[in-house]
């Protein structure tokens, strides 16, 4: 069912190369920036009307207006069923003591006596949390975002779920639930690139309400969100970008073969675009990974889905010839999940550099993380596991340094500061510290 890549007849190429020969989707962000600037346009100069407007076309529904009323929210909860509301406190009460450990405390450096520079972390003010609602919907995603935000400090944030035509125009029920367990009492029903933008710039809702501007956007999403982050960035702070879900497993001669088909299984059920790729050293694993999927997907709900998923290019094993030449690969994949089923598991996780997370050992499954293990999930894929993080609490912070000197520590490194502004020509630099002495 998986696509092979045999790496172990010569040596491995360098990270750039090996990523060339790597099983990747091609979502093509830019293709799609001119199909959603007309959308962020429009959204910045008819604020809410527009974003009706794409709302009724791209999801079939007009909302009444765009903010969910409170009364909604606190119904849904009442509505919410009772294991998945006692699940979804499991979900919550975890990763609020994972992210409440993320908080940052003052960084106070005495560079010289009477010299400091101090980093304060100050969260950002307001921020616009996304959860998807297309294919599937995340109430999970609403805990991922919230949670980080809130032990931050962040002091506003707004929800954003895209209206569901079944659901009388609202985001669906399980969502508002999420939100309204989380404390959160402003909800908007809009999705997709016209949800990004009317976070951006705020409008005037259909009752006459102002819908405030955020400070920053994180979140999940399309290729169409996505691409409506990339134009808004700057204007907005945003998170990595969390598109597709990918998992891959890092596996030897000790991996069960049931285990790692159920886990490729798992994250191929997101999307026909998510990735599922299994790195390994063992031929046999591989024909018992194969046959156990034929068996699994059979039997499996969104078996149309997983196919597509699994058989598509950004899905396949990967042989490789050791657990040495297996890092570089993870290493240059930078995948968004990462599970390492081989012997000594923790030893070699802690030799990967790049994934989003790492899931150690036989009882560890991505699923565990997607919901209940107290890490987030809102993770980078497609290779931005190179340079950018998960969210966390440190997403929505930010160092601001507070520099304070006193007159004889000025005084001190003067002589430096002039000559440096002199090097780079700009003498009035320098004739801002030198007119403080010598009157
Ligand atoms: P979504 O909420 O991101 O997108 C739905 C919105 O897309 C709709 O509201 C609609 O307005 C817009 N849209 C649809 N067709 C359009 C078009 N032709 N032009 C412009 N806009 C259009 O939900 P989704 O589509 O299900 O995507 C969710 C994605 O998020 C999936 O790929 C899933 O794998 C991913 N995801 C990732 C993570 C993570 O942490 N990486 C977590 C959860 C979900």
């Amino acid at each position: 069912m998986l696509r092979r890549t045999d790496l172990r007849s010569d040596g491995l190429p360098g990270p750039a190369a090996l990523r060339g020969l790597l099983p990747r989707a091609e979502v093509d962000v830019d293709a799609v920036l001119e199909q959603v600037r007309p959308i962020v346009e429009a959204v910045r100069d008819r604020g809410a009307e527009a974003a009706l407007e794409y709302t009724e076309r791209f999801d079939r529904v007009r909302p009444v207006g765009i903010r969910v009323p409170p009364q909604t929210l606190r119904g849904a909860l009442a509505a919410l069923d009772p294991g998945v509301r006692a699940a979804l406190e499991t979900s919550i009460e975890r990763a609020r003591r994972v992210h409440a450990d993320q908080r940052r405390t003052d960084i106070v450096t005495d560079v010289v006596p009477g010299g400091t520079v101090t980093e304060r972390f100050v969260p950002v003010r307001r921020v616009g949390l996304y959860a998807p609602g297309g294919l599937a919907v995340y109430p999970s995603s609403v805990v991922m975002n919230v949670v980080p935000a809130q032990e931050a400090g962040v002091e506003s944030l707004v929800v954003a779920s895209p209206p569901q035509a079944e659901h009388g125009g609202l985001p669906h029920p399980t969502i508002l639930a999420a939100a309204g367990l989380l404390g959160v009492e402003e909800v908007w029903a809009v999705g997709g690139a016209q949800a990004v933008a009317l976070l951006a710039h705020g409008g005037t809702d259909t009752d006459g309400a102002e819908l405030e501007p955020v400070d920053m956007v994180t979140g999940p999403g399309n290729i169409y969100l996505t691409a409506a982050k990339r134009l808004l960035r700057g204007l907005i702070g945003i998170d990595a970008e969390a598109g597709p879900t990918e998992i891959a497993v890092l596996a030897d001669d000790s991996a069960d073969a049931v285990h790692v088909a159920a886990d490729l299984i798992s994250q191929a059920e997101h999307d026909p675009s998510a990735a599922s790729v299994l790195v390994t050293t063992s031929d046999a694993l591989v024909d018992a990974v194969d046959a156990e999927l034929e068996r699994q997907v059979a039997v499996t709900k969104h078996v149309e889905r997983i196919r597509t998923a699994l058989g598509g290019p950004q899905s396949g094993t990967v042989l490789v010839r050791d657990l040495d030449d297996g890092v570089a690969v993870v290493d240059a994949y930078a995948a968004e999940h990462l599970e390492i089923q081989t012997v000594d598991a923790r030893a070699v996780a802690l030799r990967v550099r790049n994934a989003g997370a790492i899931f150690i050992g036989p009882f560890a499954p991505v699923s565990l993380g997607d919901y209940c293990a107290g890490s987030n999930h809102v993770l980078p894929t497609g290779g931005c596991a190179r340079h950018s993080a998960g969210l966390s609490v440190q997403t929505f912070l930010r160092g601001v340094q507070l520099v304070e000197y006193t007159e004889d520590a000025l005084r001190e490194v003067a002589g430096q500061v002039v000559t440096l502004a002199t090097a780079e020509d700009l003498p009035a630099h320098g004739a801002a510290v030198t007119a403080r002495f010598g009157r």
